[in-house]
């Protein structure tokens, strides 16, 4: 069973991008500008949108943050993003979900202009993405790519079962895989046996946020397991949708929670924002 190190691959995306930032500056005096809007005060959003900040910093981005109270009007977050969209020292525009009940989430990632959608998450890049055409791609499912790639495995033809169908996780994970050849199964909470699916698959990329769904008797042995899952339990302590004490010796390769693809987000954040400081030239 070998590991997939999360943190170290993203360290080094991270420098790759930092190297690109120095670049953009000193030949084109561009400094690649990430504008992240966050909106009440849920602590884990607050924490994520800290750690986006200070990544920025340390690569080099210009970046603020619009930090609004939850009492906040569609229309003024509208007004908002098109304040950034207008902004020419801003390549990306984040904005954290989840977002207040009031407020309409598709209507407000259809304002993000597409060419500043570094989350990836506007129905223009989710359909270029299907269509295998070259578009901004959800930080999480791009990481994973990255991953696969890092550690060369091969997913042409590969019998890959994608557990979730999010948009911003499960769906647009499979467009990547199906793009890359592989023969992918989505499942889901309706699924009638995820085992059936599972327990079939080279590879499972599991991202719900049910600690412990994957066990044991759900993986073929050799098999490649992604935890993409986030789980928070009440020691504190952070756990995947992988039991992974029981299921991780059966792997070839399988992703550790934390340390694997968590790092990986932010590190593909930098990377879609340099991207877009790119489509500037
Ligand atoms: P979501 O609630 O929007 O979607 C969950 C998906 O899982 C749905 O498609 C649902 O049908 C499916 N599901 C739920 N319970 C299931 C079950 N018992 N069996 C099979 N399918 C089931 O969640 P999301 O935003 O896609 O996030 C999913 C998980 O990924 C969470 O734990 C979240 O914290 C994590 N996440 C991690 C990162 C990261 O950076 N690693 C990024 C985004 C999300």
């Amino acid at each position: 069973m070998q590991l997939i190190d999360g943190k170290s691959l993203a360290n080094k995306v991270q420098a790759s991008v930092a190297t690109q930032v120095e670049e953009l500056k000193r030949e084109k005096n561009i400094v690649p500008g990430l504008a992240v809007i966050l909106i009440g005060d849920d602590p884990a959003s607050h924490a994520y949108v800290k750690m986006k900040a200070k990544a920025c910093e340390k690569v080099g981005f210009y970046s603020i943050t619009h930090n609004m109270p939850d009492t906040i009007s569609q229309d003024e977050i509208i007004a908002t993003i098109e304040m950034m969209n207008n902004n020419p020292r801003i390549d990306g525009i984040l904005v954290q979900l989840p977002l207040p009940k009031h407020v309409d989430t598709d209507k407000i990632l259809e304002v993000i202009d597409p060419k500043k959608d570094v989350d990836g998450f506007h129905a223009y890049n989710m359909g270029r993405l299907v269509t295998n055409l070259d578009s901004f791609v959800a930080c999480t499912p791009l990481g994973v790519m990255k991953m696969f790639e890092e550690y060369n495995i091969d997913l042409e033809g590969k019998d890959v079962c994608v557990v979730g169908a999010s948009n911003i996780v499960g769906k647009p994970m499979a467009s990547l895989l199906l793009n890359a050849n592989a023969t992918v199964t989505i499942t889901h909470i309706f699924t009638k046996d995820l085992k059936a699916h599972t327990s079939q698959a080279d590879i499972i990329v599991v991202g719900v946020g049910v600690p412990g769904l994957i066990k044991e008797d759900m993986v073929k042995e050799g098999a490649i397991v992604i935890d993409i899952g986030i789980n928070r339990m009440e020691d504190g302590s952070l756990v995947g949708d992988v039991d992974f004490k029981n299921v991780s010796s059966k792997c070839s390769y399988i992703t550790p929670v934390p340390g694997g693809v968590g790092p990986m987000t932010i590190a593909m954040l930098l990377s879609n924002t340099v991207k877009a400081a790119k489509g500037r030239i």
